[in-house]
């Protein structure tokens, strides 16, 4: 028995499936700012739904409808429409890797007024805000739930499916370093490299390219990082900021600044590590990061955002200080708990 059939439940299979073999169009959604495996997941069920002739539309919700330079190597992205262009209320849709409804965006609406809502995620956090539910916070990623999903449809996962697929998995997975990283999550991968898709094409596509000016202001945001030892119960913090004047004098995009916190989160002195990025309208998004001690999905809960026990974000309206100041007393142990206890020992990847 894999993680995903002990989860979710015999009955909620079936009541999924049925819905989705009963269904005229299929609507289908991902959180906002899409990551790999929003993005991964929706277009991966989107491309095996529509090869077995179902009329599926895709979309997210944020305020202009444009895929992350990284993720456009994805096939299926014909299926994206934009907001307007999406049923206002439709028969059925389908959420990806969203923990709330609120993480649709521009889509909460639409489905609120869906007829049935199929909620397929792995956040522990998910609130269950559909007429269905796949969620399983044992899955290292939306695609896993999805990959089961499309085999108990009786679908065929072919090379693009795959490759879809593939990237939500690497991607949550931090390139299968992270601790969600199972055995299920390796036999997955094992089961889609046999479409024949390329793992040093994709990651070359998600890790290894950017432009000039990703130089220049990781360089920027590398040089304020600041160490504070005492943070997160004496663990240590380290953080640090891009601006969106950072980005506009090196002309960089805001989605090509996801990959810092990666570099911020190496630090062997610091719990935790937090990236305050400042989007084209002046907001924050934050991302925080721990390595098994902190909870940050709990620091960032409080804060409005949610995530996973050692990868978590939120959303600020405030200054950096400000925001640092709200956040920096919810970064407190006690050690996380099961199945996620085990902290890991000085000097290994979190
Ligand atoms: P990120 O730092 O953007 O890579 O996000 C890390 C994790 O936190 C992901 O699982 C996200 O789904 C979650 N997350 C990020 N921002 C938010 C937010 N504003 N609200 C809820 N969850 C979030
Ligand atoms: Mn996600
Ligand atoms: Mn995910």
């Amino acid at each position: 028995m894999t993680a995903i059939e002990t989860a979710i439940g015999e009955p909620d299979w079936r009541r999924a499936a049925d819905l989705i073999h009963g269904a005229g169009t299929l609507a289908l959604a991902c959180h906002v700012s899409p990551d790999g495996d929003a993005l991964g997941s929706m277009l991966g069920l989107g491309l095996a739904l529509a090869r077995s002739g179902k009329k599926v539309v895709a979309s997210f919700g944020d305020r202009v409808l444009e895929v992350p330079r990284l993720l456009r190597f994805l096939p299926g992205q014909d299926l994206l429409v934009k907001a307007a262009a999406y049923p206002a209320e439709p028969d059925l849709m389908i959420t990806f890797d969203a923990s709330t409804m609120e993480r649709l965006g521009l889509l909460a609406p639409h489905a609120g007024k869906a007829r049935e809502l199929v909620v397929i995620d792995h956040h522990v956090s998910n609130t269950r805000f559909g007429t269905a539910h796949l969620v399983d916070p044992s899955a290292a990623s939306t695609t896993m739930v999805v990959e089961e999903l499309i085999h108990r449809l009786g679908l065929p996962v072919d090379r693009s499916v795959a490759t879809c697929l593939y990237a939500g998995l690497v991607t949550d997975t931090g390139s299968f370093r992270h601790s969600v990283t199972t055995p299920a999550a390796h036999a997955m991968a094992g089961r889609l490299l046999e479409t024949g898709l390329r793992p040093e094409e994709l990651a070359r596509e998600l890790w290894d390219r950017s432009p000039y000016a990703y130089l220049r202001v990781l360089g920027a945001a590398l040089g304020r990082a600041t160490l504070e030892p005492d943070a997160a119960g004496g663990h240590g913090l380290v953080w640090t900021f891009v601006s969106r004047a950072d980005r506009a004098a090196e002309g960089l995009p805001y989605d090509e600044v996801e990959g810092v916190i990666d570099v911020v989160r190496r630090v062997d002195e610091a719990e935790v590590a937090v990236v305050l990025k400042e989007d084209d309208d002046g907001g924050w998004n934050v991302s925080t990061r721990s390595k098994g001690v902190v909870d940050v999905a709990r620091a960032c809960a409080a804060l409005g955002g949610g995530g996973h026990a050692r990868a978590a974000g939120f959303s600020s309206a405030l200054a950096v200080p400000d925001t640092m100041a709200a956040l920096r007393p919810l970064l407190t142990p006690p050690l996380l708990t099961p199945p996620l206890l085990t902290p890991p020992p000085p000097r290994t990847e979190p």
